[in-house]
């Protein structure tokens, strides 16, 4: 393979360009290798993929900015393809092809009006959409999952063909595979070439002579697959991941679509999640934050250990370090906080009653004046620090 030329060069623009510069510039291009102002011609349809290849990536602020710097090495395993099939780049930059800017060159030269139909002729297989529920655990460590799939797969019979055996599915003879037809009009003000459909294939460029009986001639069946998804930790709730190529089959051979999986969290019964961190409620009982205490809580991986000072009032936050969720596609994890309530009995028996009563009598176990007022500016402040946040 010859070496790659410059996309710049391609392009002849200089590389401190603007966008819309690039964009014109490829509009140009696009429009002088257009294949319906160059049938047949090799070398133009080159030069049109070269284009569309060079436009991609300088057409885009973020696959420039690597280009710029790697050169055509820093394409590597990014999303970039480059073009094989002239269709994709009719749908990949569609709003130059359909004049959505610009005022509609293409539309101009090579007549809407014909009603020439740019989408490919075999429609692609659809993309399915999958809702998977996951618990915060699941989230909390990453989960490998197996999803029952209901969904278009190429026909095992005919391979997606759609015929049976040699001669099912044939090249048409009228459009010779290209699946469109054109017609030349002379007149006055000159030549006029008119690109339509195939009316024999339907634009498909072949012809079914001996439909597959399996699929009907469709090229794909109804069918039920298990695919193992692989969700990493620190998930949301509406994320989605998309497995290429994993929708529904495409009829007749056409590219598939591609299955997207929706994240939903399901609600904990006694975990909050505040972003990666944890909130959790733990109700400890008058002794035990006077005194002081070390308690078993739990976490999203198993129960830990959490020392209660002498004197926690509630509605005190704890810190867990590292205890809540890991952030996703980075390092670190956020925290378990703990907010302390205290729980306050509702039956007693009398020994416990006169005990109480006893405590009660003492000055240390009721607030003072002075303890309200601080305890007034503390939640007061806190409350305004949680509406900022
Ligand atoms: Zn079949
Ligand atoms: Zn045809």
């Amino acid at each position: 393979m010859a070496a790659k030329r410059d996309y710049y060069e391609i392009l002849g623009v200089p590389r401190i360009a603007a966008q819309e510069e690039i964009k014109k510039s490829y509009r140009q291009l696009a429009m002088k290798y257009h294949p319906d102002r160059n049938p047949g011609n090799k070398e133009a349809e080159e030069k049109f993929k070269e284009a569309a290849e060079a436009y991609e990536v300088l057409g885009n602020e973020e696959k420039r900015r690597r280009y710029d710097q790697f050169g055509h090495e820093g394409m590597r395993g990014t999303d970039f393809r480059g073009f094989t099939d002239i269709n994709d780049i009719f749908s990949a930059f569609s709003d130059i092809f359909s004049g959505a800017f610009g005022g509609g060159v293409f539309d101009d030269f090579f007549g809407n009006s014909s009603g020439r139909d740019r989408r490919p002729a075999h429609a692609p297989g659809s993309d399915l959409k999958v809702r998977l529920k996951l618990t915060l655990e699941e989230i909390g460590t990453g989960v490998e999952k197996k999803l029952k799939i209901k969904k278009w797969q190429t026909c095992s019979a005919c391979g997606g063909s759609g015929g049976r055996g040699p001669g099912g599915k044939t090249t048409c003879p009228t459009c010779h595979g290209a699946g469109e037809t054109r017609h030349v009009t002379r007149s006055v003000f000159g030549q006029f070439v008119n690109i339509g459909r195939c009316q024999q294939c339907n634009g498909e460029g072949s012809i079914i002579g001996n439909p597959c009986p399996v699929c009907n001639a469709e090229g794909r069946t109804q069918g039920e697959e298990t695919v193992k998804v692989t969700i990493p930790a620190g998930v949301a709730d509406g994320n989605y991941l998309t497995l290429r190529g994993q929708g529904n089959a495409g009829r007749r051979g056409a590219p598939p679509g591609d299955l997207i999986i929706i994240i939903e969290e399901e609600k904990h019964p006694h975990f909050i999640r505040d972003g990666n961190n944890i909130v959790y409620d733990l109700l400890i009982s008058f002794p035990e934050a006077a005194l002081g205490t070390e308690i078993e809580v739990p976490t999203l991986t198993g129960r830990s250990r959490l020392k209660i000072e002498p004197g926690t009032q509630a509605g005190k936050v704890l810190r867990m370090r590292d205890k809540g969720i890991p952030q996703l596609s980075a390092y670190g994890r956020g925290d378990q906080l703990v907010r302390i309530q205290i729980w306050v009995p509702s039956r007693l028996n009398s020994r416990e009653k006169d005990l109480l009563k006893e405590l009660e009598r003492s000055e240390l176990v009721k607030p003072s004046d002075r303890d309200r007022v601080s305890h007034a500016q503390r939640s007061t402040s806190s409350r305004v620090k949680d509406t900022s946040s």
